[in-house]
């Protein structure tokens, strides 16, 4: 009796194990969708935030607690972007393998060559909510690579037997990337060097990449809503400069930037900034895809 209950025991969990997938969460879809091409059917992903949200301000619901609770691997941008929000979650998820230091915890920021570093210590009390430098820099295709990356490593670790299917999937998406971002570069090629206004300092990575030149930003400190005085300026600096357009992410509010596009003679463009932004952006290509459409075609 005894052997035949240790039998089953032995069938059961044996199967559950052949079906079992890595539970990843991660804090943005556009790292879902790198988490799904690396890890294929072997994974099964969650984003704790939409690309319709502002990711530095996310809903802390009881269903993310759960998502956690289960994760094996949790994916966050890092560089303090989560900070108002993903600790506690985390704390209240009650699971060691995706604390801090553990494999299953990995900070996506921390091979990527960071950008608007501050020079002088900057303190959150002040409000500058990028401390440690712009943690928005994962539509740029090379940081994309990076992630997708530490993904792979991290899913080796954690889950080895799949190691080959992991680094195939892997160098699939290098090598889409590399096609695809030779496309994008062209497409793009009539936007360099045009002066632009952003409303939140998220687009440091992508000016770079497709050689835009930022002149000015709607917030006056990344986080701080702007005050009277640093919008008239703005609007006289964008016309000695001859800005004609701002950039700036659907959740922001509308009617400053409106304001100053108005004063200034400048269109305002939405632009999505991770994958679900809008319906039809489901993954990291349509992502770049509307990103490059919305700069050369308004
Ligand atoms: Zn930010």
């Amino acid at each position: 009796m005894r052997t035949l209950f240790a039998t089953l025991v032995m069938l059961v969990v044996g199967a559950g194990r052949a079906e079992a997938k890595v539970h990843v969460v991660t804090t943005i879809e556009t790292f879902a969708d790198l988490a799904r091409r690396v890890g294929g059917d072997r994974v099964d992903v969650k984003s704790l935030s939409h690309g319709y949200m502002d990711p530095h301000f996310v809903e802390p619901k009881p269903s993310l607690v759960i998502d956690l609770n289960r994760a094996d691997l949790l994916v966050h941008v890092g560089l303090e972007l989560e900070i108002g929000w993903l600790p506690p979650l985390v704390l209240g998820s009650r699971n060691e393998k995706i604390t801090l230091g553990q494999p299953g915890n990995l900070d996506a920021s921390s091979q990527i060559p960071v950008l608007d570093v501050p020079t002088t210590k900057v303190d959150r009390s002040m409000g500058d909510i990028h401390p440690q430098g712009n943690p928005h820099y994962w539509v740029a295709p090379d940081n994309a690579v990076i992630v997708a990356r530490e993904i792979a490593a991290r899913l080796e670790q954690i889950d080895g037997s799949g190691a080959a299917a992991y680094r195939a999937n892997l160098k699939r998406f290098e090598e889409e990337v590399g096609k695809r971002r030779a496309e994008w570069e062209k497409r793009a090629a009539p936007m360099r060097g045009t002066k632009v206004v952003t409303y939140h300092k998220s687009w440091s990575y992508v000016s770079k990449w497709l050689g835009l030149t930022e002149v000015g930003y709607v917030e006056p400190k990344p986080g701080i809503p702007a005050p009277p005085s640093h919008i008239a300026g703005l609007i006289g600096l964008m016309r000695r400069e001859g800005v004609k357009v701002i950039l700036m992410e659907s959740f922001y509010p509308r009617n400053t930037v409106d304001l100053v596009g108005q004063k200034a003679g400048a269109k305002t463009l939405v632009m999505p900034s991770d994958v679900g932004a809008t319906p039809e952006i489901k993954d990291y290509f349509s992502l770049v895809d509307a990103v490059v459409a919305k700069l050369v075609s308004p």
